[in-house]
């Protein structure tokens, strides 16, 4: 079983829709940063605070103190005390820092558990607002477990959990059998067959405008109406950089698991690299990362095979035609050229080979 998050856009919200969004928003941010204070509280007294605590203590005094968090659903505000609850769970374990308070304006979300709304084609029922158009149906079959609404620049989606059963994939006829991937800076991948594929790069693109934004927003007075709009815009840009980044990564990802039925790649030491700057901007305009996490879930779901060479295997230093390994090769070396058999070859399918090569290796 997987578990997978569709993210949709909420088509053009009323202003009662928005303005509800917004309101469950800050309930649930207000719900959290008062859990956060009565934890502390509970502590200061010598109590042993829980989740559930705090949430009975809230539940108390809400109907008098707080009578609007009724304006929205509960799970606005139940679900703070269950993230609160979460957040403390990994700052025990020492996984993350001690919960600090959520500010307005960074992840603004809220939850909604599957009870509590009903989905159908283009809508979301969401309880005590109604139905609200979405901009496309739910692409995956499954149950589905929860929604969060959240806001992106000026945009609401809604992002829903679906677990699925994956069944294998009905492998098409022209399949070629295995393909290795090497991951690269001068292209997004290249594939064992002797295709590349070209990364889309939108930052260099769109860093020209990004840049005489900031230099705009730097100018602005902090807090300023020109501040506030030029914020906006620096998050729409951000916004369709990554939306471009996606799409490219997504057909990528989904070619490769349609025509090959084992697919090797190399276990790039990416935090490794990102500490040389020079290749980090390259590398992290790629998508690297993102690359790999949707790779790893198609092919749970399509059932393809994917075979990870380590990082240490000499992948670019060997050649893929007689074996011979260099001592040395520099990233500025385009083009392998063996000093045993003389074979000339693109430095990137050389790899592409040799990791295909190894990656069966691993498997049989
Ligand atoms: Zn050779």
């Amino acid at each position: 079983m997987i578990v997978l998050s569709h993210k949709i856009q909420i088509k053009n919200p009323t202003i009662k829709q928005d303005q509800y969004f917004r309101q469950a928003c800050g309930i649930s941010r207000f719900a959290y940063n008062w859990g956060l204070a009565e934890w502390q509280r509970q502590y200061d007294a010598g109590l042993k605070p829980t989740a559930l605590a705090v949430k009975k203590a809230f539940n108390a005094i809400k109907p008098i103190e707080f009578p609007w968090v009724f304006n929205v659903t509960k799970c606005a505000a139940e679900q703070a005390f269950i993230d609160l609850g979460s957040a403390f769970k990994r700052f025990f374990k020492h996984l993350s820092k001690y919960p600090r308070f959520k500010k307005k304006g960074i992840h603004d979300s809220f939850y909604l558990s599957n009870d509590q709304f009903k989905i159908e084609a283009n809508k979301i029922r969401i309880p005590k607002l109604g139905w609200v158009s979405v901009t496309e149906s739910l692409r995956f079959e499954g149950k589905v477990l929860s929604a969060t609404v959240s806001r992106i620049a000026n945009r609401w989606f809604v992002s829903l959990n679906i677990q699925m059963n994956f069944a294998p994939h009905k492998i098409s006829e022209n399949q070629a059998d295995a393909v290795g991937v090497d991951l690269g800076v001068k292209n997004l991948a290249t594939l064992s067959n002797g295709s590349t594929i070209e990364g889309s790069k939108p930052l260099k693109k769109l860093s020209h405008k990004l840049a005489r934004i900031q230099r705009h927003l730097a100018k602005c007075t902090k807090g300023s109406k020109r501040y506030n709009r030029q914020k906006i815009k620096l998050a729409q840009l951000h916004y369709r950089i990554r939306c471009i980044r996606q799409d490219s990564l997504h057909k990528l990802t989904h070619h490769i698991c349609q025509d090959f039925k084992i697919i090797c790649i190399e276990d790039l030491n990416v935090k490794g690299m990102m500490k040389n700057h020079k290749l980090a901007k390259a590398i992290s305009d790629m998508g690297f990362y993102e690359f790999k996490r949707q790779l790893e879930y198609k092919a749970t779901l399509f059932g393809n095979w994917i075979s990870t060479v380590s990082k240490w295997f000499p992948s670019s230093k060997t050649c893929s035609n007689c074996g011979n390994k260099k001592d040395e090769l520099k990233l500025s070396e385009r083009i392998y050229l063996c000093d045993k058999c003389s074979f000339e070859i693109d430095r990137d399918l050389n790899a592409a080979i040799n990791i295909e090569r190894e990656g069966i290796c691993l498997l049989s």
